[in-house]
């Protein structure tokens, strides 16, 4: 399932098509993905200027002229394509391969950029648990969105507002940061790398790295470094990756050579000195990597 740095760089790729640009024919092939398509969801979008491209958490947002937004959600196979006079382009760095067969090729966007170049944007999901919604009012007043936690990107979150949300909390620490309620975005590859670099064992009730304290306050501050870093770092892999898509082919991305524990069990743990191995582990029926050596 695409995390929030793969959305991210799907966003940054489309952009330089979408932003600006104006719909000249949308198309959806079938009447649903996860969800049926608005009603009248190509004759709202045909003839509207998309006048920004934004991302919440793991959504997507186009804001249109007039209005209303729409809301995109890959689901966990969703892709977009970008195809042009010369060539045709699959922005983002995905864990798992993507579909290129054109059977599930769902939705069709046409646009013409300000300089009048033409593009046409493919959404293409083989699983359809991807969906795309309309909102009338600002993206983030939708119901989907208004409930979510701060972004795991910016400076909003640091040591002193996670150890703020963690406070009192009897999860296992891997549990309060996957809950969107929290933190927004935050799935479960980067969890587990985010503990790892922080040097945290999943396993641990959450608030107590709130407890007053020095030691504390210093691992929550790790905490939020290495959430906001491992996410960054993601972000930055995927955006060199989609430079190279010609050459790499862009169905797998180079991040995944950088996870130090996701997919890597029984590999010796890489933090210089530990000497331990990375054990798989389930939580809430979902695989857990870390090493119970350095992360405690
Ligand atoms: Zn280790």
């Amino acid at each position: 399932m695409p995390e929030l740095p793969e959305v991210e760089t799907v966003r940054r790729g489309l952009e330089p098509v979408l932003e600006g640009a104006r719909i000249i024919w949308a198309e959806a092939r079938r009447p649903d993905l996860r969800f049926p398509f608005p009603e009248k969801f190509a004759e709202r979008l045909t003839g509207k200027t998309i006048t920004a491209l934004g991302r919440r958490a793991k959504y997507l947002t186009m804001d249109l002229e007039g209005g209303p937004a729409l809301i995109c959600h890959l689901g966990m196979s969703g892709s977009f394509r970008i195809e042009t006079a010369d060539a045709a382009e699959m922005p983002g760095v995905f864990h798992h391969e993507r579909s290129k067969s054109s059977a599930h090729d769902h939705v069709i966007f046409d646009v013409a950029s300000r300089d009048g170049t033409c593009s046409r944007v493919v959404f293409n999901d083989p699983r359809r648990f991807g969906f795309m919604l309309f909102c009338e009012g600002p993206p983030d007043t939708h119901p989907m969105l208004a409930g979510l936690g701060v972004e795991p990107t910016g400076n909003a979150l640091d040591g002193v507002l996670l150890a703020s949300l963690l406070k009192g909390r009897k999860s296992p620490l891997k549990a309060a940061l996957l809950d969107q309620r929290l933190i927004a975005g935050l799935g479960n590859i980067y969890v587990s790398e985010a503990l790892w670099r922080a040097g945290l064992s999943p396993l641990r009730e959450a608030g107590t790295i709130a407890k007053a304290g020095k030691k504390a306050g210093e691992q929550s501050r790790g905490l939020a470094v290495a959430v906001r870093s491992v996410i960054a770092d993601a972000i930055a892999a995927g955006g060199s990756s989609l430079r190279d898509y010609m050459q790499t082919d862009g169905s797998l991305g180079y991040f995944q050579h950088s996870f130090a524990v996701y997919d890597r069990e029984g590999e010796p743990c890489s933090k210089p000195g530990c000497g331990g191995h990375i054990e798989r582990i389930t939580q809430s029926g979902r695989s857990t990597f870390y090493c119970r050596t350095c992360q405690r």
